[in-house]
């Protein structure tokens, strides 16, 4: 540096309590020719003043002065330090091996005993200590970058996990003497993979960063908010009076997403699952703290739309019969685990069959019956329905085939749908070839779709539905009166049937309101010209009252319940 520029003048601040000895190395740097501009200082005290003054290259410092010595200089500039402080070069009386080395290593850049002061022995040593100075500011500056690259996400800026976790730990380690309580959120973007696989990586990055930079404006400086991985991110929050308190920064983050994040002229509304935990109430390990938070987080995807849910006990119930019984759906196919049974639908005038619903269920290994309640909402979330949805449309339509040649009625099958395996074309690839392979009259087909279901349409899954359609089978819409009801449904989709809910059948013949809802409802749907079954009939009434109402099919307890292939033979075709 100063070899390329050998003339450049170069600031001294000379701090002895000695003016002889200040002299002497004024009249040595006077002699140099490389110029110097020197300010001199008596004491420690007086020497922090003017070192904040001006922006020194070198510091030249005695070791002994009566209040205090060089090195407490030393350690304090670096609680004054601009950047990293300036080069320092210690001078003493004493040739002390210990004293120089402690020098050293308290910061000063070279040792100088003043006895061996010459003019050009203090030049050398300034060029010295400046050269020094400066390789040990660029290896700070490279440890730094590392430090960053290792502990900070480079697309967000946020920390990492291996921060998060670390800092996790000690915060609880600290938290264990506070009567503070410390609070833990996880969260990620839902169907984030959506962004990623409809707009590409580029666009996914630049939504990830918008997420992060919203999130942030939500929070305090100290609080430590991390990204985990992919979508998925952390907030520590340490000092917690109450897990209201965590509730509200949740709420904040979530009422802050409402306003869409834009990434070049595309606007993204995106919602978000947020577990929280807190210790010490749920945990007091900071590993187990972080499985108690994705638990919650877990299950606040089981919601619709941004949802923030606290960690409890039961939860942990949950989660692992949760992951009990993908585990058995992982591999049900292959372990036939897999059975379908078929409940009647009937002319609830004449008893007379009309065909079958067929209905999914899953054995565990210890023979114990799961019901679809139960696995279908875990088969969607993991996407395994796919797989079990193909598996159910080639049994049952094989099933129908050989019901109708073995009896020769006309006998119909229905089959239910989720909305999952609306999203791939498979769907539509399968249920042709079985309509070939089994040489099946399509309309005996009767596809079924929840209400629910068809909130999630878009475009490409109705022109799938509509394939559905095209194919000449059947469509039903499941379940109708538990959801939305919406009659906007009935009109724009194109459905043939309706299935009315066991939950809108009146309950005891009194029951004056829900009988007469039930009989609007069906003289609102005959008039838009669909078909109706009504389900769940458990009481004579309710026969009754929905012949009374002319309809043809129904499905209920009072008929029979969902039955084995073998007990629908014995009970139907024997
Ligand atoms: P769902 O399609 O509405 O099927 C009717 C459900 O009501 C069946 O429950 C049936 O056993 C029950 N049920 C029938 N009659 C009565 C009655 O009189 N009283 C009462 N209380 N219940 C009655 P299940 O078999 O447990 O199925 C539950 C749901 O699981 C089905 O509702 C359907 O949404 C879903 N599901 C079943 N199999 C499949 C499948 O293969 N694929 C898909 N995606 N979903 C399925
Ligand atoms: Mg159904
Ligand atoms: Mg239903």
């Amino acid at each position: 540096m100063t070899t390329e520029e050998p003339f450049k003048n170069i600031k001294v601040l000379i701090v002895d309590d000695d003016i002889v000895d200040r002299e002497m190395v004024k009249r040595h740097l006077g002699k140099s020719e490389q110029p110097f501009i020197i300010t001199e200082s008596s004491s420690v005290d007086e020497g922090l003043i003017l070192y904040d003054s001006d922006n020194f290259d070198v510091v030249l410092l005695d070791y002994r002065m009566p209040q205090r010595d060089g090195i407490e200089m030393i350690l304090e500039l670096k609680t004054h330090t601009r950047d990293y402080g300036t080069a320092i070069v210690m001078m003493s009386s004493a040739e002390d091996e210990k004293l120089a080395t402690a020098s050293l290593e308290a910061g000063a850049q070279d040792f100088i005993p003043k006895s061996e002061i010459t003019t050009r022995r203090i030049h050398n040593a300034i060029l010295h200590a400046q050269t020094r100075f400066k390789l040990e500011k660029e290896l700070r500056e490279s440890y730094l970058r590392s430090k960053d690259l290792a502990e900070k996400d480079s697309l967000t800026g946020l920390a990492n996990r291996f921060v998060f976790e670390e800092s996790l730990q000690v915060a609880i380690t600290n938290n264990a003497r506070d009567e503070f309580k410390l609070g833990l959120l996880l969260f990620d973007i839902d169907d984030f993979k959506c962004i990623n696989d409809i707009h590409g990586h580029d666009v996914g990055d630049v939504v990830l960063y918008q997420f992060a930079q919203r999130v942030k404006s939500c929070l305090r400086e100290d609080e430590l908010f991390s990204r985990l991985g992919g979508d998925e991110f952390s907030i520590m929050i340490t000092n917690l009076k109450s897990s209201y308190q965590l509730g509200n920064i949740a709420k904040r983050i979530m009422t802050s997403l409402e306003k869409p994040l834009s990434a070049g002229l595309t606007q993204f509304t995106v919602d978000i699952s947020v577990g929280m935990a807190i210790h010490p109430d749920n945990s007091l390990d900071s590993k187990e703290l972080i499985k108690c938070g994705d638990i919650a987080m877990y299950r606040a995807k089981t919601q619709k739309g941004s949802h923030a849910c606290f960690f409890y006990k039961d939860m942990q119930v949950e989660f692992v019969r949760r992951y009990e019984v993908e585990s058995i759906l992982n591999s049900a196919i292959e372990l036939n685990r897999l059975h379908l049974v078929y409940q009647p639908i009937v002319n609830p005038a004449t008893n007379e069959l009309h065909g079958f619903e067929a209905l999914l269920r899953l054995t565990s290994e210890s023979g114990e019956i799961i019901s679809p309640d139960e696995f279908i909402p875990i088969a969607e979330q993991s996407d395994l329905i796919v797989e079990l949805g193909q598996w159910v449309l080639l049994n049952a339509i094989e099933q129908l085939k050989k019901w109708q040649s073995k009896t020769n009625m006309k006998l119909t099958m229905a089959i239910n749908l989720s909305p999952v395996q609306l999203n791939s074309d498979n769907l539509l690839i399968s249920l042709k070839k079985h309509i070939q392979d089994f040489d099946i009259s399509p309309p005996d087909i009767e596809l079924e779709i929840t209400e629910t279901a068809l909130l999630k349409v878009n475009e490409s899954t109705l022109s799938r539905i509509q394939g559905i359609k095209k194919l000449g089978c059947r469509l039903a819409l499941d379940d109708f009166g538990t959801g939305y009801s919406s009659i906007s449904h009935l009109l724009l989709l194109p459905i043939n049937t309706v299935k009315l809910d066991k939950s809108i059948m009146p309950p005891t013949p009194e029951a004056k309101g829900p009988v007469k809802l039930l009989n609007a409802m069906i003289t609102l749907i005959k008039n838009l010209e669909l078909d109706i079954v009504a389900e769940g009939i458990e009481h004579p009434f309710q026969q009754e009252l929905i012949a009374r109402n002319h309809l043809t099919k129904a499905q209920g307890y009072l008929f029979e319940k969902p039955m084995s292939v073998k007990n629908i033979e014995k009970t139907y075709f024997m």
